[in-house]
């Protein structure tokens, strides 16, 4: 047996480091989801976790991963055959995609290079071709987890409103939210669809819909199969505080903890805590000699950032060294980007050291597993850091 000191530094891009505070929240004793201590709780959870989202509608958290929330966006919405225009911005929205094939829907993929955002102009120009409306809903995943791409949702929603198309827009923010600026209700959004291990700091098992006035108006129409995901019953019980099954209490007993700490510190500072340390990561990419994945500088992701390795090295050799050296977890390349990346997730509970500790890391790794890399970038990483 290996014999570790100190905390394991978990820096993958979700799930993600939970804080003391929240672990002692979900400690509490499991009580009676059908009492009125739990009413009470779910009552006052509802209501806290509105601004997260950026709304002032409805949010319905399920016991599931980020996986069963997509499935209840695409269930409570559209019916079998509907057509569903998916921006493939890397191996997330690929799978989401798969996901609503699989349900029956039929999907129009708009192809991308997995360094850019969804394209708000193709968007346009996609809904403009579209004259009969027969596109129901338009996927975009806000923060591409397996790149380090956050796409611009305020324009994804210009873009459909611009071409007077009604579609419905869906959008994955599961690697964003608490973490990347969002906002539900100004930018459109009808479905928001998020989970608890990322952003949100705690363990996984709790999924969430946000859901908008039109969301609500297509669920009466949508003809696709649901059962344990349909919103209605779920909005009918939480009208009383309660579930129409046995929630994952002590993840809410979390999650009313994590909302209060984000609350405390702040959305705004919260979002430009994550935007500076993506800035210092850059800057350490950058003085390694190394490429970050994002090519568009309007896109860089505040919550992970996706290094690229040169030609010849094997990303998850630096990432098997520094875990098995200095006990840090650094997120591999997915799909078409397996070896060819590795990915720094700085979301969540966070701060100047705990970045400081896992750039050293990162570094020490590159130079022990053989990639060229400058020790110009750490340096360069704290002279952002410490910017008064
Ligand atoms: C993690 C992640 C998912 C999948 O969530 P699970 O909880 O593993 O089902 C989906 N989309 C994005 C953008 C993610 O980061």
């Amino acid at each position: 047996m290996t014999v570790r000191t100190g905390r394991h530094f978990l820096q993958i891009p979700g799930p993600t480091n939970v804080p003391d505070q929240v672990l002692r929240a979900m400690s509490a004793a499991t009580m009676d989801h059908r009492g009125p201590e739990f009413a009470a709780l779910t009552t006052r959870l509802l209501e806290v976790i509105k601004p997260v989202f950026g709304t002032s509608g409805p949010v319905v958290i399920y016991p599931s991963s980020g996986t069963g929330a997509w499935e209840a966006a695409l269930v409570n919405t559209l019916s079998p055959g509907d057509r569903v225009l998916c921006f493939e911005t890397g191996h997330f929205s690929t799978l989401w995609e798969e996901m609503a094939r699989s349900l029956g829907l039929r999907t129009e993929v708009v192809p991308g290079d997995w360094r850019h955002g969804a394209d708000p102009e193709e968007l346009a120009r996609r809904l403009a071709a579209d004259t009969d409306h027969a596109v129901k809903a338009v996927c975009v995943v806000h923060n591409e987890t397996s790149t380090g791409v956050t796409s611009r949702i305020a324009e994804i929603r210009r873009a459909i409103d611009e071409a007077g198309h009604p579609a419905l827009l869906l959008v994955d923010t599961i690697s964003s939210l608490g973490s990347i600026d969002y906002r539900h209700d100004a930018w459109g959004v009808d479905v928001t669809v998020s989970c608890s291990q990322k952003g949100l700091m705690l363990p996984p098992g709790l999924g969430f819909n946000a859901v908008s006035a039109k969301a609500l108006a297509a669920r009466e129409r949508a003809g696709l199969s649901r059962s344990y995901w349909d919103w209605i019953p779920i909005l009918a019980a939480n009208r009383r505080g309660m579930y129409p099954y046995t929630p994952a209490t002590n993840l809410l007993y979390g999650l009313a903890e994590a909302v209060e700490m984000l609350t405390a510190e702040g959305l705004p500072q919260v979002y430009a805590r994550h935007a500076r340390h993506a800035e210092a990561t850059r800057a350490a990419v950058r003085g390694w000699g190394l490429e970050v994945l994002c090519a568009d500088e309007r896109e860089h992701s505040g919550s992970l950032t996706a290094v690229l390795l040169p030609d010849g090295h094997d990303a998850d050799k630096v990432r098997k060294i520094v875990l098995e050296r200095f006990d840090m977890s650094l997120g591999a390349g997915l799909g078409r980007l397996a070896g060819k990346v590795f990915r720094i997730g700085h979301l969540g509970h966070f701060n100047d050291l705990t970045l400081a500790g896992t750039l050293a890391g990162v570094q020490m790794g590159l130079t022990l597993a053989g990639v060229p890399a400058d020790p110009a970038g750490l340096p360069a990483a704290l002279e952002v850091l410490s910017t008064p």
